[in-house]
Formats: structure tokens, C-alpha cells, sequence
């Protein structure tokens, strides 16, 4: 486990994500975990278990389930530093993964497998989260399926216990637990693409169709509809 690979994709004199030179800056004993609902190239949440020093990272991109008959695609990617659980902001665009990131979620987790190194191998690890949004047992799982050659493609899903729901918790709660912004919000204030990352916040309209719809109203009565006048009036 090295932080090699991530070292070598970013340019951290641009990007505002942490180096991970300084020594790991754990604020507690426990195992760290953390959820970055990301919006590079593709919306999708970043998985993160803190493990022998780095972070364990997966890209989960319809975000975890708390349905435990529902199986979330996990994507392995490069180990990220410890300190990266807190960083929340906006990566330059056309930068590594350019985009609005927002701490969506974060914890400590307890391994349920005994020997994690021994369960990472396997491609089967169990464990408990002790999150501010996601609790209880889940379980990683190696795929054997397309992606399965280079050992990257796993499956996120919840074991059944008191936290299991049928609700989406990614629509239920989609703001940030460190700042309670959206992912807009984020974007708007750290001068990033503002209409992009509002594409990842729930109920999210594209402005385009919006447009449509009212050219398409004014053309039928020949005159601007209610909304489309309350609209201009913002
Ligand atoms: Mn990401």
C-alpha cells in the first residue's frame, strides 16, 4: 500500500488536495472511514477505509445502498492519505478529477473479517461502520465479472441488520456532514463549475429544458406563460 500511484496523478501545486507528505494526521485510534460524493468526469462517491496508513479507496458511482438486496459496483482506485477524509472543496478542472468533492459521510469502521489483510486478498471483507449517515455490518466483495482481471471491480452491499432501509439515503441526505452544503454550494464558493456540480444534488433541472419548456408554452398561446413571466421576474 503506497500513495505512489495518487502522488503521481496530481499536480498539488493547482490542486488544493493534501500532498500526504506530512505525516498521517489521524485524529483518533480507530479506523477512519469516509464518503466523498465527488463530481469529476461522472458523479459518484468515493469509498474510503483507513487501513496500515493510507486510505483504502473505491468509486462507487450510484453510491452506497441501504437496501441489503441491492449490490453497488465499488471500483478500486489508488490508495489516498489519511488526511485527504477531511478535504472537501473544488479540484481545478482540467485537473485529476476536476470537480466539486463534498464529505458526505464520515466515521470510524471496525473490521468484522479477523485478518484484514488476509480478507483484502480474499476479496471479501467484512466489517462495521460507525458513520454519521451509514451504520451496521457490510461487506466488500471481489467480483468475478467484467473488470475482475485486474482485481478492481468489487461489490458494496449492506448485510441485513437494524439499519437496513428500502429509503435512498444518497437522495434522503445529500448534504455535506462537514459543511451541510450541497454539492453546488460547494462548487459556487470554492469558484468551480457551479451548473456541473448541480447536476449531482438531487432534484437538480437542467437549465436547457427548463428554456425549452417555457419557449415551448409562449409558442402555443402566444403569449409568455405565468411561469415563464414569474421566471424572468427573478
Ligand atoms: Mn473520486
Amino acid at each position: 500500500m503506497t500513495l505512489k500511484e495518487y502522488t503521481k496523478k496530481r499536480n498539488f501545486g493547482v490542486s488544493p488536495e493534501p500532498s500526504g507528505k506530512t505525516a498521517s494526521a489521524n485524529k483518533h485510534d480507530a479506523l477512519s472511514y469516509v464518503i466523498q460524493k465527488h463530481r469529476a468526469t461522472a458523479l459518484h462517491y468515493d469509498f474510503r477505509l483507513e487501513w496500515n496508513r493510507v486510505l483504502l479507496s473505491w468509486a462507487v458511482p450510484k453510491g452506497p445502498s441501504l437496501d441489503s438486496s441491492v449490490k453497488r459496483l465499488a471500483m478500486q482506485v489508488e490508495d489516498h492519505p489519511v488526511d485527504y477524509a477531511s478535504f472537501e472543496g473544488v479540484i481545478p478542472e482540467g485537473e485529476y478529477g476536476g470537480g466539486a468533492v463534498m464529505v458526505w459521510d464520515e466515521g470510524t469502521w471496525t473490521p468484522e473479517s479477523p485478518d484484514v489483510n488476509a480478507a483484502l486478498a480474499k476479496g471479501d471483507l467484512k466489517f462495521t461502520l460507525h458513520g454519521k449517515k451509514l451504520k451496521g455490518s457490510w461487506v466488500l466483495v471481489r467480483t468475478h465479472g467484467w473488470g475482475s482481471s485486474s482485481g478492481k471491480s468489487w461489490l458494496l452491499i449492506k448485510h441485513r441488520d437494524q439499519y437496513t432501509s428500502t429509503k435512498d439515503v444518497t437522495i434522503e441526505k445529500p448534504r455535506s456532514i462537514l459543511s451541510n452544503k450541497l454539492l453546488a454550494e460547494i462548487a459556487r464558493d470554492g469558484g468551480g463549475d457551479v451548473e456541473k456540480a448541480a447536476t449531482g444534488d438531487p432534484g437538480y433541472k437542467p437549465r436547457k429544458a427548463v428554456a425549452a419548456k417555457k419557449a415551448v408554452a409562449a409558442k402555443k398561446t402566444g403569449a409568455p406563460s405565468k411561469r415563464a413571466k414569474r421566471k424572468a421576474a427573478e
